[in-house]
């Protein structure tokens, strides 16, 4: 009984793919594709802090950029950093953060870069879940993984994994999650529009059901690296 525009059902989430290790050169890497957005993370560090004031002595300090490539979207994007990017880098940190065991590296430097080869929304979410599995691939301690997707209301719906043609869709709420499984822990929830207090609710959990399905791809992805030695 679905009235999606590409017919999934309104739990449905697009079909997802995940891989670790896709940068040989970097400390943990990994690909996360979720319908026609995909998210390539690469991790590097723990390392030198340049330059050597921004140094904690308590903890790492981490990094993380978002990046969207100019030929991920239909229309050519102007390359570069711009303001979006530069606060999808400052979410994506705020998501991941909770779970980062910094203080196991003091005076060091974890970078976390993500881009985006292929956009169709939800591109801050896929890439929370690619740099939760590459900072793990990286060997990074961490209390939890972080499983990430929009949630959102669309033609009167409460639905899961927005494209963007639902994004586009007139009064359209849109409402990335970000969720730690183990800990119980909801680490970035952001609200684009408007929506009642019962159907937040109701999209809150559908976000956490969703994310723990996304846990279960991320957790196979880094056993199946681990399984073949690490090619
Ligand atoms: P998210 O990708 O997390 O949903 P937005 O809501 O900002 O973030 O963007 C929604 C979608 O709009 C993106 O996934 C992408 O498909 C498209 N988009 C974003 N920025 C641009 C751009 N500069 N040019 C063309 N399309 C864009």
């Amino acid at each position: 009984m679905s009235e999606r525009p590409d017919g999934r059902k309104f739990d449905e989430m697009r079909d997802i793919e995940a891989k670790v290790g896709v940068i040989k050169k970097a400390n943990g890497s990994a690909m996360f594709r979720i319908g026609k957005t995909i998210a390539i993370a690469g991790v590097y560090g723990p390392k030198e802090v340049h330059p050597k004031h921004m140094e904690d002595p308590e903890k790492a300090i981490m990094k993380c950029y978002y990046n969207m490539y100019s030929f991920s979207v239909p229309e050519r994007k102007r390359p570069g950093p711009d303001r979006r990017s530069i606060e999808i880098g400052m979410v994506m940190k705020n998501a991941l953060l909770p779970v980062v065991n910094l203080k196991e590296y003091p005076r060091t430097a974890i970078e976390v870069f993500v881009n985006i080869i292929q956009a169709d929304a939800g591109t801050r979410c896929a890439a929370i879940s690619a740099a939760s599995m590459a900072l793990a691939d990286a060997g990074i301690s961490m209390k939890d993984m972080v499983s990430s997707v929009a949630v959102g209301h669309v033609n009167n719906e409460v639905v899961v994994d927005l494209n963007k043609e639902e994004e586009d869709v007139e009064g359209t709420t849109d409402m990335p999650m970000a969720y730690a499984p183990r800990m119980n822990k909801i680490t970035l929830l952001q609200l684009d529009g408007k929506i009642s207090k019962e159907k937040l609710k109701k999209a809150i959990s559908l976000g956490m059901k969703s994310c723990k399905k996304v846990y279960e791809i991320q957790k196979k992805a880094l056993k199946e690296k681990y399984s073949n030695n690490g090619e």
